[in-house]
């Protein structure tokens, strides 16, 4: 695996980018040998707008980086029940909307409700 270092103008330091072989049911790749670019330093304020290394929407890049499981330390976690495997996972957060789990690799949608005992849990919906 090659990583690469380019500077970010968004983040205002260097990045790591690997490339990695695009998972065969994405059917999206864009460039021409399947390949697609991760960038290892995706962190929440990425998700905003558009990443200005490559071009993608913010987020998109936040569910490469969860699906590779090159880097999940960069996620802040919520526990949560993933709506599409139904497994209890620590799901890696993308923003406030969006959560990856780290199981299936399906994108949740996700939002902590407070209950009146000081109770957290965290729902998710497709
Ligand atoms: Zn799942």
């Amino acid at each position: 695996m090659k990583t690469e270092n380019a500077y970010c103008s968004g983040c205002g330091h260097q990045v790591r980018l690997v490339l990695v072989d695009a998972p065969p049911h994405d059917g999206q790749a864009n460039l021409p040998d399947g390949a697609e670019v991760v960038c290892l330093d995706f962190h929440e304020g990425c998700s905003e707008g558009r990443c200005p290394t490559t071009g993608k929407k913010g987020i998109v890049m936040g569910v490469r980086l969860a699906k590779s499981h090159l880097n999940d330390a960069a996620f802040k976690t919520v526990r949560g029940r993933c709506e599409f495997c139904e497994e209890v996972a620590d799901l890696e957060v993308l923003d406030s909307t969006f959560a990856v789990c780290p199981l299936c690799g399906a994108t949740n949608r996700w939002v902590v409700l407070e209950l009146a005992d000081e109770t957290r849990i965290t729902l998710t919906g497709h």
